[in-house]
């Protein structure tokens, strides 16, 4: 095989305690899935979940213990930080049962979903795709993936974001509306998920501006922490 260019190369997230990587395919991501967020985004109330995704090429990987760095986005006085637990999966599959679900998940990691905030609202206002507001380049950093084995008791772990050292979100993702099984399930009667497929599975409430300068440090109870800085 030849190509009228160079392909770009696979975006990868590192994998803790592997010295081989995880090549990412997709970037989907779930919209409102924790209460307190959607009543801050004017919502309320359990609605069916929806999707949005990313380009895989937005990943920003963040190696363990390093600061990640991304270019505060053009056409933006809005960006957001949203702090959520990523689901990666290892094993794809369709109509996947949320009993099951748990058979298809390779590891864990934290992620940011940045967002133009000011462009995501004049697009819903209008009734247009999200997509400026939400798939711009370095869109969505990411720290290393947590193997399942070793990543414990994600369902019920807490989820904070700091900017400058002081808490913007902090929550527990027991509280995600639709849980991991069932956001897989929902996602894969849509998509036929593939191993390298990574869900943002929502962000609890306390989403705010961030401005060049700022660094952001995020958690999920067992899998480590994400450190970006915003240049
Ligand atoms: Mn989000």
């Amino acid at each position: 095989m030849s190509y009228v260019f160079n392909p770009e190369a696979v975006t990868s997230v590192p994998v803790v305690g592997r010295a081989e990587r995880f090549p990412v395919r997709r970037v989907y991501c779930v919209g409102r899935n924790y209460e307190e967020h959607a009543k801050e985004m004017g919502f309320t109330g359990r609605e069916p979940p929806f999707f949005f995704l990313k380009p895989a090429n937005a990943v920003v990987p963040v190696e363990a213990g390093a600061t990640g760095s991304i270019a505060y986005p053009p056409l933006t006085k809005n960006l957001h930080h949203e702090i959520e637990l990523v689901v990666a999966i290892g094993t794809g599959g369709k109509n996947i049962l949320a009993a099951d679900a748990h058979k298809h998940i390779f590891g864990y990691a934290v992620g940011l979903d940045m967002t133009r905030r000011d462009l995501q609202n004049e697009m819903k206002k209008q009734g247009r795709p999200w997509s400026i507001g939400k798939a711009f380049d370095q869109s969505a950093p990411i720290g290393p993936i947590t193997p399942v084995a070793a990543a414990g008791d994600v369902a019920n772990a807490e989820i904070y974001v700091q900017v400058n050292g002081a808490d913007r979100q902090r929550s527990n993702v027991a509280k995600l509306i639709w849980n991991i099984g069932e956001t897989i399930e929902h996602l894969s009667a849509a998509w036929e998920l593939q191993p390298g497929d990574l869900i943002y599975t929502g962000t609890p409430e306390g989403v705010a501006a961030v401005v060049a300068g700022d660094t952001l440090v995020g958690g999920v109870g067992g899998l480590g922490t994400l450190t970006v800085k915003i240049a």
